[in-house]
């Protein structure tokens, strides 16, 4: 006989959506599978680009610091022309961390050691991904989701209040729920692979743009390995040898060198560019996280970490509404997180179209928030300053015992976060699980004595303001306003506590 289970979440697919999705989970007690069909995690390094705002999010999950050890930050790029010259290639500035931004490196993880971060974190949580398990089926009802299980010890029938399709561009899920996912084939082909070479130095990503832009080669070396990857246009059409004599006649060719020696070949894959949407990211009780809703090229480094920052607007929610919130805050995904994924289909686009992998500002999603969202609060509307809906800056304060500290350590962790700002030190609503109070002020528990907690967010002395699990602003409330607090927070599953 089949044999059943069942679990709160089914998470199917374990790339950097799933694991994110699954990290979230884990720190909010939620009961989940999270099943993967490989037999081994992937070992391609494909998103090597983690930008500005998932460094914060790692910080949060705890992975930060060895997602950095493990990588490094990205070398400067060094042009070969056709006319024989070579040079130094202006990059975007970064930028220097500020106080509201702590993170603007260029950092570099091949996504099989990002990942790898990733499942250690699972593991410190007692979770783990489950290998050589596909998901092959799937039915849903008003109360769950039967899903059928694959595996090498056999067939399994799981039934799950929520099914998470995070299976990738060619997903499964989404197909099964026969979505439309339209956009556009852009075109152009492109070939990537992780490499042992001899004859470059690991000092610069060697950019070879001797042949044309349809031909250039760009050789990276892949920080935290000892490897290059290697990355550039094919033709749409026809086969791309990507064999190790393959590799090395394409070297060859495009940098007009015979002094490059190709060693060995540990991933290579040549893939078409789309850039394409899915009509809806939910239906029902499935959802759809990172390329399984949104594909595009890669220019601009977005899409690892789009797909990290679904998941980590999707966990605190599904953990929030498992929990007794009310189900209308899972619609909330799609409408926060489409808005998102359709600009940068059109930001990576353009970077495509103009011939350039941009690391500007627009691609370090900083900047990027939920304004237009039913979850935002203003009493009353604000025409300066921070907004709701925006990411909520970071800030070097005070403890009142005069330790530093800062803005984000108050922010990390599963809960939301009430911030009196010059308010008295008494909470105008009642305790309730899963909020923290905190006050700014003069006199208060935190103390902003550099201004910058008033620069960053410009509040005005008696405001509230919450801030959410995913970092972002909920609601800023003045003090006459605050009678509007407690039915926002009960909206979001935050009820005060029995008396
Ligand atoms: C060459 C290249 C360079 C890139 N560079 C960057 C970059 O610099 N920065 C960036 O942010 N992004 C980059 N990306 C994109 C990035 O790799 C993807 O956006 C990212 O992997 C998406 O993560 P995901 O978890 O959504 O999907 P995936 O990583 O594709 O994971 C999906 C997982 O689901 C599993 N799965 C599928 N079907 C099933 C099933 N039925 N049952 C169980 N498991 C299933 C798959 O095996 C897979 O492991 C690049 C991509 C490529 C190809």
């Amino acid at each position: 006989m089949t044999p059943h289970s069942t679990t709160e979440v089914l998470i199917c697919g374990a790339g950097a959506a799933g694991l994110t999705l699954g990290i979230e989970l884990a720190r909010r007690g939620v009961d989940f599978r999270l099943v993967e069909m490989l037999d081994a995690p992937f070992p391609g390094s494909r998103g090597k680009g983690v930008q500005p705002r998932s460094q914060e999010i790692f910080e949060d999950l705890g992975i930060l610091e060895r997602v950095v050890a493990n990588g490094g930050s990205y070398p400067p790029l060094f042009e070969y022309r056709a006319d024989g010259s070579t040079g130094l290639m202006q990059m975007p500035p970064a930028g220097e961390p500020t106080a509201a931004e702590p993170y603007h490196m260029r950092l570099m993880s091949p996504q099989f050691l990002t990942e790898a971060a990733m499942r250690e974190r699972l593991a410190e949580s007692g979770r783990r991904v489950e290998f050589g398990r596909e998901l092959k089926e799937f039915d849903q009802d008003a109360e769950g989701v039967t899903a059928r299980l694959a595996g090498a010890n056999g067939e399994e029938i799981v039934r799950a209040r929520y099914l998470v399709g995070s299976d990738g561009g060619r997903s499964f899920v989404r197909r099964t729920l026969d979505l439309g996912f339209p956009g556009e084939s852009l075109g152009v082909a492109f070939f990537c692979a992780d490499v042992m070479l001899e004859g470059l130095d690991r000092s610069v990503w060697h950019q070879f743009n001797i042949l044309g832009p349809s031909e250039f080669l760009a050789v990276a070396p892949l920080m935290g390995t000892d490897m290059f990857q290697l990355q550039g246009p094919v033709p749409v059409e026809g086969e791309t040898d990507v064999s190790l004599e393959g590799l090395s006649k394409l070297v060859a060719e495009r940098s007009r060198r015979d002094d490059i020696a190709l060693r060995s070949v540990s991933w290579a894959s040549v893939y078409a560019t789309n850039a394409r949407i899915v009509d809806h990211y939910q239906v029902g009780r499935v959802f759809l996280a990172g390329d399984a809703a949104h594909i595009h090229p890669p220019t601009g480094g977005q899409g690892l970490n789009t797909s990290v920052q679904d998941a980590y607007n999707l966990g605190w929610k599904l953990a929030a509404v498992l929990g007794g919130a009310p189900e209308a805050l899972l619609a909330t995904y799609e409408e926060e997180r489409r808005p998102i994924a359709a600009g940068m289909l059109t930001l990576a686009t353009n970077l495509l179209r103009g011939g350039v992998s941009n690391r500007g500002r627009t691609t370090q999603q900083l900047d990027l928030g939920y304004r237009s969202s039913s979850l935002c609060l203003e009493r009353p509307q604000r025409s300066a300053g921070i907004a709701a809906g925006d990411r909520a800056p970071d800030a070097p304060i005070l403890g009142a015992a005069g330790q530093s500290i800062r803005l984000f350590n108050l922010f990390h962790g599963a809960h939301w976060t009430l911030l009196g700002y010059e308010t008295d030190r008494r909470s105008p609503i009642a305790p309730r699980v899963g909020l923290r109070t905190h006050f700014v002020g003069p006199c208060a528990d935190f103390i902003d004595n550099g201004g910058h907690v008033r620069d960053a967010y410009g509040l005005s002395p008696g405001d509230w303001m919450v801030v959410r699990p995913d970092g972002y602003v909920g609601a800023i409330v003045s003090a006459a306003e605050v009678s509007a607090l407690d039915p926002y927070l009960a909206g979001v599953g935050l009820t005060a506590n029995p008396s």
